[in-house]
């Protein structure tokens, strides 16, 4: 399986140069990919920093086709963005992630799924509904349901999506704002849209140990997220140092290869609910 990504991964790199006409060839393969079982949703464990308790994990989507083999996210969503293959697929993940985390139980406390949701999706101004219909449907909590808004999907539509971002935590659901730093103008959003939380992107915690910019623009998410009463996720964490390091800056919760690899439910549910 892992030979047959990385070849899956040099095709790709090989098929920029016909972008147009395999991006015409994927949204083909990828209309009715969820019907068929194509699609399926892997879990990634997010950690509390300070008791390293498991607190939630975000939902991944992963594609495998019966020809390509895995095509990665990073692909196949832009193709389903440009195509409008995104709000159907959307309307899925919402109902496919709630239904898992209903199940999801450990001693005394129960972990949130985090949910990603396209810029597209917020556009289309259904999605209040869709998070409702995916709750009872579920009978998944509302405050176990979190939603990760991108920094870029946010920006330029502050105001309708400050309206929309109030209604889904009038609900009770918890909003996240992702890749944080990246979209170069974080401060204005987060006086603008009233989120729960930021999760700072994996680009600044890869060099957390080694370049010292990193690490002072690390620190000053997480102090000025905090002044503002947002918690603070970092993600990419690969190492225990990282882990450490991360946890004496105060930062609350913690995802990345080292915590935990995104997998299917039954393998996140043996590893992570099970046994604690
Ligand atoms: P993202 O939302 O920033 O998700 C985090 C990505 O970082 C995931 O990549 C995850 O596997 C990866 N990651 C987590 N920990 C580590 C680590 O320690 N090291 C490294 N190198 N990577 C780590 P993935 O699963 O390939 O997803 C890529 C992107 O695809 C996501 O980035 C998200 O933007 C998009 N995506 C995935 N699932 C969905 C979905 O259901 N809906 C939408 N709209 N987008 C999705
Ligand atoms: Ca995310
Ligand atoms: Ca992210
Ligand atoms: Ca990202």
């Amino acid at each position: 399986a892992k030979l047959a990504g990385k070849n899956c991964i040099r095709f790709f790199h090989a098929a920029m140069d016909h972008a147009v006409a395999e991006s015409a060839q994927l949204e083909q393969a990828l209309r009715g990919a969820w019907d068929r079982d194509e699609l399926s949703l892997s879990f990634q464990p997010i950690y509390d920093l300070a008791n390293r308790r498991l607190v939630g994990a975000e939902s991944l989507l992963r594609w495998t086709h019966p020809m390509l083999g895995v095509v990665p996210p990073t692909v196949f969503v832009a193709v389903a963005e440009r195509s409008g293959l995104i709000e159907s697929i959307g309307r899925e993940v919402l109902h496919a992630a709630c239904r898992a985390a209903a199940d999801w139980h450990i001693a005394g406390t129960r972990p949130f799924v985090s949910v990603n949701v396209s810029a597209l999706q917020l556009r289309k101004g259904d999605l209040v509904e869709e998070v409702q219909a995916a709750l009872s449907a579920s009978g998944l909590p509302a405050e176990l349901l979190h939603l990760e808004l991108t920094e870029t999907s946010v920006m330029g539509d502050e105001a309708q999506v400050a309206v929309l971002v109030s209604r889904l935590r009038a609900i009770g659901v918890k909003i996240w704002l992702d890749d944080f730093g990246t979209g170069f103008s974080g401060l204005s959003h987060l006086r603008r849209v009233p989120v729960d939380g930021v999760k700072i992107d994996k680009s600044f915690v890869f060099d957390l140990l080694r370049d010292p910019d990193d690490l002072a623009l690390t620190s000053a998410i997480i102090a000025m997220a905090h002044s503002l009463g947002f918690t603070v996720v970092a993600e990419g964490v690969e190492s225990e140092a990282q882990f450490d390091l991360l946890r004496e800056r105060g930062c609350d919760f913690a995802q990345g290869y080292w915590l935990g690899r995104p997998v299917p439910d039954a393998e996140f549910t043996a590893g992570h609910l099970e046994g604690r």
